[in-house]
C-alpha cells in the first residue's frame, strides 16, 4: 500500500460559494506482477467519492462529492481529508 497526497478543488462551496482547496489522504494498494496486454491497454476509471469537509470562512462541515482515477493496478482503498489549503 501506499499513501499519496492529492489535493482537490472545491469550486462552489455550499456554505460560503467560495472556492477550497484540500489535501487528501490517497491510499492507493498497487497491484504488482505482470501486466497483460489489457491491462497495459485500460484506461483509468473514474471514483467518486463523497467526503466531509470544514469551510474555513463559516466554519461549518458540508459534504462533497469528487472524482479521482484508478486502475485494476492502482486502486483506490482508502481516502481521509488530512486538511485545508486554501
Ligand atoms: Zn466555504
Amino acid at each position: 500500500m501506499n499513501k499519496i497526497d492529492e489535493v482537490i478543488k472545491i469550486e462552489s462551496c455550499p456554505e460560503c460559494h467560495k472556492t477550497h482547496s484540500y489535501k487528501l489522504e490517497v491510499t492507493r494498494c498497487l497491484i504488482m506482477g505482470l501486466m497483460t496486454e489489457n491491462e497495459l491497454l485500460e484506461k483509468p476509471s473514474e471514483k467518486k467519492l463523497t467526503r466531509t469537509f470544514h469551510c474555513p470562512n463559516t466554519q461549518k462541515d458540508f459534504e462533497a462529492s469528487f472524482t479521482l482515477t484508478e486502475t485494476s493496478m492502482d486502486r483506490i482503498e482508502e481516502v481521509k481529508v488530512s486538511g485545508i489549503v486554501s
